[in-house]
């Protein structure tokens, strides 16, 4: 079983360290979910409105050389890495799945912040 709660709370930490680009494994880790596919699958059902999908086309040297949003965008044709100007083809096998947080997700957590910051208890 997937531990949800855990997972919500490594997305709500990487948020509020910047991390806005991650992969399911960095997840699995930081939530202590040892199923990166299990935890890959949650993340899908928070898209659209926590995260977003994209996928990294690597290079034959493991460079990650380009970001489409759609695996349909790929292309089937020779491309240049801009890293090391190697032409290849890209191979469905060798693609990183990131995900980013949408902006009105990371407002709510910085606005959570501020409501933690200007509450001022009172102790009678
Ligand atoms: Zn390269």
């Amino acid at each position: 079983m997937l531990d949800v709660a855990k997972v919500d709370e490594a997305l709500k930490l990487l948020a509020s360290k910047k991390r806005y680009r991650f992969n399911a494994y960095q997840v699995a880790y930081l939530s202590g979910n040892e199923d990166v596919n299990l935890v890959y699958q949650y993340l899908l059902t928070r898209e659209p409105y926590v995260l977003t999908r994209s996928f990294e086309v690597l290079c034959p040297n493991d460079h990650s050389t380009a970001t489409y949003s759609k695996i349909e965008d790929i292309p089937h044709k020779w491309i240049e890495c801009r890293y090391c100007t190697e032409e290849f083809v890209p191979d469905l096998d060798r693609i990183y799945i990131v995900f980013d947080f949408t902006p009105s997700y990371l407002n709510s957590i910085s606005q959570e912040k501020d409501e933690k910051k200007s509450f001022h208890p009172v102790l009678i």
